[in-house]
């Protein structure tokens, strides 16, 4: 974030003594005469209007105001000796500045009446037009904050529904799980075995991709582009465009309000649609049997082609007692053990899954 000044604009502050809102340059109330205490702070005024008197933004600039040691005053950061008492400054304790004192009030306050006489003034004014009464504060605009829409909660019957299903859910897993544990054994003899081996045939092919202008393929053919944001930043740079956030105002500790802003700069790059030439399976070879002596296809394969995933599968059926069961093995070696007519003790699940095989001696 880079904070940016819009300008310079006047606070105001509450006379605790007598309760007279003061400009914020005046350092001593201008109807009771009493000095700005150190914990009185700075507020913002009704409106606030960009100062143009070039002086009194170099003050604000210089430094929040320092109290006198000895009898409070307030003076300038600038001042060797007090205003009020002519006590030496070089001990005294600078104002606190830098907080927030809120959004920037941009727009016309609305007019206030007079408690006293009725009469309504602007909202910027501090005494009444008609007959001279402290006027209360214009109440400032509210800064218009982002509504967090809270995401309607689920009723509670909908809850109950909810953990209801799951629940049972659960209880069906379990069930499906003890089930399938549970095994028992049986004899069964090989009345079958297939074989089926597949390989993938890879070709070059033109592929549609995007990406950033730097990380396109030198071999790709670019189709089109355009400026995208590619990353947000702090700092300004040649050709990004800054995005700043809503202005407020800051105490300076001087009776001057400092307006700034946050922006930050979104900087763009070229984002391309480009073709690329990629790896693709184009065709799937499979060679098929029911014998234990399986092949790999061995396809012939054109320009630009290469051999891809080759997958094997093998598969026994087993006959128990009329019943017939399946069986995959997961190799080859072990495929081949399969013979016609050999007998295997076959562990078979609630479901008549075999989970697996052992030779019958
Ligand atoms: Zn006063
Ligand atoms: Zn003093
Ligand atoms: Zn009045």
């Amino acid at each position: 974030m880079t904070k940016k000044t819009v300008g310079y604009v006047h606070l105001e502050w509450e006379c605790p003594a007598c309760g007279t809102r003061n400009k914020g340059i005046d350092k001593i109330c201008h109807n009771c005469g009493a000095p700005q205490p150190a914990d009185v702070q700075f507020e913002q005024v009704a409106q606030e209007t960009l100062i143009q008197d070039e002086k009194l933004i170099a003050e604000a600039k210089a430094g929040p105001d320092v109290h006198c040691p000895f009898c409070g005053t307030r003076n300038p950061a600038t001042a060797d000796q007090c205003s009020q008492c002519l006590a030496d400054l070089t001990e005294a304790k600078a104002r606190e500045a830098g907080q927030v004192v809120g959004a920037h009030q941009k727009n016309a306050a609305p007019d206030v009446a007079c408690s006293y006489c009725g009469t309504m003034n602007s909202g910027t004014a501090r005494h009444c037009v008609h007959c001279g009464a402290a006027l209360p504060k214009a109440a400032p605009e509210a800064a218009a904050k982002p509504q967090v829409k809270r995401a309607a909660g689920m009723s509670k019957t909908a809850r109950f529904a909810l953990f209801g299903i799951l629940g049972l859910f659960v209880v069906a897993c379990l069930a499906v799980m003890i089930l399938s544990s549970r095994t028992e054994e049986v004899v069964g003899e090989v009345q079958g075995v297939s074989w089926e081996y597949a390989v993938a045939i890879e070709a070059l092919t033109p592929v549609e991709d995007e990406d950033w202008r730097d990380r396109v393929p030198d071999d790709a053919e670019i189709l089109s582009c355009q400026q995208e944001v590619r990353r947000t930043q702090a700092n300004p740079a040649p050709g990004a465009v800054e995005v700043c956030g809503t202005p407020y105002t800051v105490d300076t500790g001087t009776g001057v309000g400092e307006v700034v802003q946050d922006c930050e700069y979104q900087v763009y790059d070229d984002y391309c649609t480009f073709t690329a030439l990629q790896w693709r399976t184009f065709d799937l070879v499979t060679l098929t049997g029911d014998d234990l002596a399986p092949q790999w296809p061995n396809p012939s394969l054109g320009q630009d082609q290469r051999i891809g995933e080759e997958t094997e599968t093998y598969e026994v059926i087993f006959d128990a007692d009329g019943r017939s069961y399946t069986y995959t093995p997961n190799s080859l070696s072990e495929y081949t053990q399969f013979t016609a007519g050999s007998r295997w003790i076959l562990e078979v699940n609630t479901f008549n899954n075999v989970r697996s095989v052992t030779p019958d001696r």
